[in-house]
């Protein structure tokens, strides 16, 4: 497959970290979650880092410019042969107009934007039983107090704490990120998958549409 650069688009708990961990199996790239970023920023003990914990806690987007600088550090490294998978940004229009600049100072430009459609009440069933493993970093619906895959500690992310907190993310996701799929579908590099099947078959379905081409 040739060198690609997608996006992963879709609301909390449509599968997007999940499927990018799948699809980094098949293809060379590396990938970019800016969830993780923000997640880090937060554990950082410094008014800076209050400050994101705060923000995230809500469920609110951390603003554009310190993620956007966050996110052209890592970019900057990546090497030119690979691909890139972008997990959580863009969150938002202004974010999705700066990648396409920060990707066309590197020569690179997206190829597509995979989109997981996956109903509400999905999505709130999935983050109010969704763990995290301390260890590995992957999701984990319901289940024990260790990772079936690793053997790590399982935890809540603080987000998915409460059912406000769960809400408050879908609501932003449909105030602010749904506005992406009319954006992209115009540019011609929207590619809707069902997100609402077994991870396997939603993975399935993704592979298809990145050999096809
Ligand atoms: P995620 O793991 O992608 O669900 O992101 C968790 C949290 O990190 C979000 O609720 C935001 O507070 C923050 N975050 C992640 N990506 C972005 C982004 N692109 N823009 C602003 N905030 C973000």
């Amino acid at each position: 497959m040739k060198k690609l650069n997608l996006i992963i688009l879709g609301p909390p708990g449509s599968g997007k970290d999940t499927q990018v961990q799948a699809i980094l199996k098949e293809i060379d790239a590396e990938f970019i979650s800016t969830g993780d970023i923000a997640r880090k920023l937060a554990s950082l003990d410094s008014s800076l880092g209050k400050k994101v914990k705060e923000k995230m806690e809500k469920g609110e987007l951390l603003d554009d410019k310190l993620i956007l600088e966050e996110l052209s550090k890592k970019l900057e490294k990546i090497n030119k042969e690979k691909g890139i998978i972008f997990d959580g940004y863009p969150r938002n229009i202004s974010q999705a107009e700066e990648l396409r600049k920060a990707l066309f100072r590197l020569g690179r430009s997206i190829d597509k934007v995979i989109f997981l459609d996956v109903p509400e009440k999905e999505l709130i069933r999935r983050l109010s039983t969704r763990f995290i493993c301390k260890k590995c970093g992957r999701s984990i619906l319901a289940g024990g107090k260790k990772c079936p895959f690793c053997g790590g500690k399982l935890v809540k992310r603080i987000d998915d704490i409460s059912n406000s907190r769960i809400l408050n993310r879908i609501q932003v996701y449909y105030e602010k990120t749904e506005l992406l799929i009319e954006y992209y579908e115009k540019e011609g590099l929207l590619v809707a998958i069902n997100g609402n099947q077994s991870p396997e078959d939603v993975t399935k379905d993704i592979l298809k549409v990145l050999k096809e081409g």
